[in-house]
């Protein structure tokens, strides 16, 4: 079966290949940091038109798809060898914090990275390899010391719900219990390196004042989500990173070691992970073998479509994808070959919204404007949401709408600070200082600037009009262009804006039930219509580990596999379906910590974890 499966699969390719499809997905996937167009990524389906083999009634999991076939390596002939400790793959965000931890204990460590020191382009902007800059950890002294009161409880609850429940709570618990002590770790670390970081902003949502339902019965919908990421802290990750790597070195003597890609685990007799393959820039490949144990901080494989197209189940209905395009699923291919059990599908990712590959052109990651609570149409004019909830809430609607597109209507009123707080933008949705500065020119994201609209207006990216009609006229013209068609229908659309006007007026939305706050007419002309989609940052779901960060089997009895441990986003069992907007149990923050316990527990170090004695926990803040 598996043979007949492979076959299909291969001949799929070369047919793909045969028409230059192929051959444009790996170059996106290798060669640079192109996004996921949707233009690319619909020429990647099968356009045959013989039916396709059957499937064999294979199970996903058992399916071998082109990208996951394994290599064979000839062990004895690869001359080059290194013994450690510990083998690091991966040296970003998890990786650099567990190499740091175990650099601290005495540990001889090996980093294994397969880019180069060079800051790398993501969306429209340049980072290290560290991508982002709110670090959520369960808590932090720099909440605390600025009075900030976080209930930790209720945000681990919300982490299992949002999550449907598909995770691995005492793994999310070990996070939380050991977030304010990583934080402070990692800030003590960042305050040797000469870094300022008593003055952190901390996304304390001032502005958190939505409308009560009359009944007060249950939250407004959006009412949680939208406000979220309570006291994340705010640093670029690739400062942290750096500032990490030159106390590594300036400490420790070490080096990362650049333009080195892991390919494939090596497992001794009894089944223990024992090292690791690489490959150099060169092409030699190198055993490095790690005595303690091997730790894969790969990240996810937001680069990898083939990947994504075997996982995520609205692959197709992505309009880019942000992260790394070398980011390509490395270590869930190299722990499922050493029998690790893969998360089952659908993947988590963190999805968003607000995404355009012409804005991403233009030099911004996504269009700020966007993605404010202003008034949503799909394809056709009508409108199909509330608007006011998060980043992944609209990118979801957005999926399922025709075209997976949407047009944001707005007026001129975007250039007014009271509306732009009422409209609730919050970290990086937030288009006003009033409250707080944030990094990026002016204080706030460089997307979110009314600078960044004035560009993305001249570039054609936003489209602007006097009247209400010919706007619609000109979203007719545009749509194709955009890939959200031209059936746009004119008097349709210019009805859902006066019904739109109607509820505003009143006060009240009767038809999705948003919050009276960001309720606002469309009559200050220009008016204005921009084109957006559904995208995703990262992924975030790889080989299942426990609350040890070690790696499980695919075995039914879930055992560990021996020597191996994942951490970040490469790892699961901490996010299912979708990324959840708690940026206290934000991604970066997750990532130091899980490098954090992973260092340890490879070592065989016992950490300090009772619940009661964990600074800050809920109970203390109360008290
Ligand atoms: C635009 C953007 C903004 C974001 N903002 C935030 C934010 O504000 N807050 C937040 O919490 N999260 C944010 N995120 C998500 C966050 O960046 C990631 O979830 C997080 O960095 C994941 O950490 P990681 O260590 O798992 O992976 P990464 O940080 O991606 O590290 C993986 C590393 O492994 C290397 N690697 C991969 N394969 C191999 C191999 N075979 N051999 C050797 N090396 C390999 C990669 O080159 C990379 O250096 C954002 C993401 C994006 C794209």
């Amino acid at each position: 079966m598996f043979r007949d499966q492979m076959e299909w699969n291969r001949r799929q390719f070369l047919k793909l290949a045969a028409t230059g499809a192929a051959a444009g997905v790996a170059a996106a996937t290798f060669t640079g940091c192109t996004p996921n167009e949707t233009s690319t990524l619909n020429s990647t389906s099968d356009t045959s038109t013989t039916p396709a083999p059957t499937q064999q009634n294979v199970r996903l999991e058992d399916q071998v798809w082109d990208f996951e076939v394994e290599p064979k390596y000839d062990l004895d002939a690869i001359k080059e060898e290194e013994t450690h400790d510990v083998v690091v793959v991966g040296t970003a965000t998890s990786g650099m914090h567990c190499i740091y931890a175990l650099l601290e204990q005495g540990a001889d460590v090996v980093g294994l990275e397969k880019l180069n020191s060079d800051s790398v382009v993501v969306g429209g902007i340049a980072y290290r390899r560290s991508v982002g800059f709110s670090w959520g950890f369960s808590y932090n002294s720099v909440a605390h010391n600025q009075g900030l009161k976080v209930e930790i409880d209720r945000i681990v609850q919300d982490q299992v719900r949002i999550s449907n429940h598909k995770v691995d709570q005492k793994q999310i618990r070990r996070v939380v219990n050991l977030g304010p002590t990583v934080s402070d770790w990692q800030l003590k670390i960042l305050r040797e390196h000469g870094d300022d970081v008593d003055n952190l902003w901390v996304e304390d949502h001032p502005e958190r004042h939505q409308t009560p339902l009359p009944t007060d019965a249950t939250e407004r919908p959006g009412q949680q989500d939208t406000y979220w990421h309570p006291l994340g802290y705010t640093i670029w990750a690739g400062d942290v990173e750096w500032a990490l790597e030159e106390q590594a070195k300036a400490k420790f003597g070490f080096e990362v070691t650049y333009e080195t890609t892991a390919k494939k685990l090596i497992k001794d007799d009894s089944g223990r992970v024992i090292g690791v393959i690489a490959q150099k820039a060169d092409g030699t490949l190198v055993k490095y073998y790690g005595k303690k144990g091997v730790v894969l901080a790969t990240g996810g494989y937001e680069g990898n479509k083939e990947m994504q197209k075997k996982y995520l189940t609205d692959a197709d209905r992505y309009i880019v994808a942000v992260g790394k395009a070398t980011n390509t699923g490395d270590g869930l291919l190299m722990g499922q070959w050493a029998g690790a059990k893969v998360e089952d599908w659908p993947h988590t990712v963190m999805t968003w919204d607000g995404m355009s590959p012409e804005c991403i052109r233009a030099g911004y990651d996504y269009i700020g404007v966007a993605r404010q609570a202003w008034l949503y149409v799909n394809a056709y004019g009508q409108r199909f949401m509330n608007e006011d909830v998060t980043f992944g809430g609209q990118g979801r609607s957005i999926s399922i709408q025709p075209y997976a597109k949407m047009w944001t209507i707005f007026d001129d009123k975007y250039k007014d600070p009271d509306v732009e707080i009422n409209l609730k933008g919050t970290v990086c949705r937030r288009m006003t200082t009033v409250y707080h500065t944030m990094p990026g020119p002016g204080g706030i994201m460089p997307f979110c600037t009314n600078e960044a609209t004035q560009d993305l207006i001249d570039a054609g990216v936003i489209l602007k009009a006097d009247t209400l009609e010919e706007l619609a006229d000109l979203m007719i013209e545009k749509g194709p262009a955009f890939g959200i068609g031209n059936e746009l229908d004119k008097e349709g659309f210019l009805k859902t804006v006066a019904r739109y006007n109607e509820l505003c007026e009143e006060g009240y939305d009767w038809d999705f039930g948003k919050d009276p706050i960001c309720l606002y007419k469309v009559d200050k002309p220009p008016y204005y219509a921009v084109r957006s989609g559904c995208g995703f940052l990262v992924t975030q779901s790889g080989v299942y580990v426990d609350e040890h960060m070690r790696v499980l089997s695919k075995d039914v009895s879930r055992k560990p596999i021996e020597g191996l441990y994942a951490i970040g986003n490469v790892a699961s069992g901490f996010n299912a379906f979708e990324f959840s907007m708690d940026t206290n149990l934000g991604s970066l923050g997750r990532a130091a910590t899980t490098g954090y316990i992973a260092a340890h527990e490879v070592l065989g170090l016992p950490l300090e974890e009772d619940p009661k004695k964990t600074p800050f926990r809920n109970k203390n803040i109360f008290e």
